[in-house]
């Protein structure tokens, strides 16, 4: 299956005019080869990654998440908070495709971002509240060009995300909304360049972040337990949650990390 979505609105102009859903609400959608509209969704279309699709792209191509994002992949700003947005590159020739499309559709299925998992479906994340957990909400992108929805099963949006491999996805999706909606945020703060460019190094090149955790004063500076320094050598996973949780530190100033006492 092919399938792009993402843009970079707030959320109520995400919302004007589509079709909310929960996660029991129903859609009907099939997408296949033999839709005459084969593979036309994946060009000249704007597929905002996630931290983890990221991750998971650069190490299927073989790739350092450095080299990844220089050349696969465009920073962009949300309007409202001008928060930097890592997009994929669609190619420079005609019709703009996406790299990773081939006659037989997507070549990077098993890894494709989470937008393309979730289309028909997108996301609206609501801006930061105090106190209140991000409640993100499911619309559905209503495309003339897709035949997709014209028939097909129902699908619940919890039976999309299970068959999409969603579920197991959520835990690190869901901590980077968390960054993305924080407190900090609220009353319209933004993130100066140079803090800008850390969260971007944080999130989405790991490789990077992991030098400079390794290579940089950063383990003299803070607390990190000694198995937990060594998972981080090794484990992109708890690499990138532990990204989340420095930002949260670092950025944003919530006490997710402690400093080291200094010593004579
Ligand atoms: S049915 Fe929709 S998602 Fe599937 S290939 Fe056609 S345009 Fe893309
Ligand atoms: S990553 Fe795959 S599904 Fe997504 S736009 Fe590219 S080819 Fe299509």
């Amino acid at each position: 299956m092919s399938a792009p979505a993402a843009n970079l609105e707030d959320r109520p102009s995400l919302l004007k005019g589509r079709r909310t859903l929960t996660l029991r609400d129903t859609f009907a959608f099939h997408c296949g080869p033999e839709r005459s509209c084969f593979n036309s969704c994946c060009a000249d279309v704007n597929i905002v990654l996630t931290p983890l699709d990221v991750l998971g792209l650069a190490r299927r191509l073989g790739l350092t998440t450095t080299a990844f994002r220089a050349r696969h992949t465009v920073t962009l700003q949300t309007r409202d908070l001008q928060l930097p947005v890592v997009a994929l590159k669609m190619e420079d020739r005609e019709g703009r495709p996406c790299p990773f499309v081939g006659p037989e559709g997507c070549t990077v299925y098993q890894d494709r971002p989470w937008a393309c998992r979730m289309y028909p479906l997108g996301l609206a994340v609501p801006p930061a509240r105090a106190g209140e957990e991000p409640e993100p909400l499911y619309f559905l992108f209503e495309d003339d060009f897709c035949e997709g929805r014209r028939d097909g099963p129902d699908w619940t949006v919890g039976q999309w995300r299970e068959d999409q491999g969603v579920p197991e996805r959520e835990r690190l999706d869901a901590a980077f909304r968390r960054v993305v909606t924080h407190p900090w945020f609220i009353g319209g703060r933004r993130l100066d360049p140079r803090r800008q460019e850390l969260f971007l190094m944080a999130c989405y090149d790991l490789d990077r972040f992991r030098e400079f955790i390794f290579e940089s004063s950063f383990l003299k500076r803070l607390v990190v337990e000694p198995e937990l320094a060594a998972s981080l050598a090794t484990d992109d996973l708890t690499l990138l949650d532990f990204s989340f949780r420095w930002v949260r530190f670092a950025l944003f100033g919530e006490p997710t990390l402690k400093v080291r006492r200094v010593t004579n």
